[in-house]
């Protein structure tokens, strides 16, 4: 896999801290972005670790806090002026792996993100290896011999389900369930197409295996 630099996502409505952490974080060599409100927060690309204000104008900063834990395991790091424990507690409980308050210093912040970075990349868990294939479950990426494979979200989570336990063949039902993330009574010729785009872009008709009546299976990958 290529080396590609660690994005980080600012969720701060305070233009001013917003602008300078950019900065900082770009001169320090992250791929760094920004966000001022929880709908732009929840609506996000892929990043491997959010820097998260509390005091938000359009949302509790704890909720958001554990929705976003519910969707990614990227690394959540609360940035809070309130200072009060009850708040930092909360934000732990909803899923935050630390806390800053401010006022802080650069230095600190960047100790704290590469620490957390450093928690997250002792673990790997969200890397799924299959053959030539690694799918990034954080970064929502896949790369089939080194080369990175351009996904939908949807072709992503189906492929991530099959990846999941590769081998075993997962119901048609199954998939829907867990990619449409609700009980799914209509027609599934939706699921074929998805399947039939992501051969296509793996390059390899066999990647993933039609087993008749029960389901699909990854195939073997060179
Ligand atoms: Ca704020």
């Amino acid at each position: 896999m290529t080396d590609t630099p660690v994005r980080i996502l600012i969720v701060e409505d305070d233009r001013g801290i917003s602008a300078s952490l950019q900065r900082g974080l770009t001169r320090a060599g992250y791929d760094a972005f920004a966000v001022s409100t929880a709908a732009e927060a929840l609506a996000a690309e892929a990043y491997d670790v959010v820097l998260l204000d509390l005091g938000l104008p359009d949302a509790d900063g704890t909720e958001l806090c554990g929705t976003l834990r519910q969707r990614s395991d990227s690394a959540i790091l609360v940035i809070t002026a309130r200072g009060e424990e009850p708040d930092r507690v909360a934000a732990l409980d909803a899923g935050a792996d630390d806390y800053i308050v401010k006022p802080f210093g650069f230095a600190e912040l960047m100790a704290r993100i590469r620490a957390v970075l450093r928690r997250s990349r002792l673990t790997e868990t969200h890397l799924l290896r299959h053959g030539s294939l690694v799918i990034d479950t954080r970064a929502r990426r896949v790369t089939s011999a080194g080369t990175e494979v351009s996904l939908t979200p949807t072709e992503f989570d189906i492929l991530e389900c099959l990846a999941t336990d590769p081998g075993r063949v997962v119901g048609r039902q199954e998939i829907l369930e867990r990619v449409w993330n609700t009980h799914w009574y209509g027609p599934t010729r939706v699921l074929d197409v998805h399947i039939a785009a992501l051969r296509r872009k793996l390059g390899d008709p066999s990647a993933i295996q039609t087993v008749y009546a029960r389901g699909f299976r990854l195939g073997d990958l060179g």
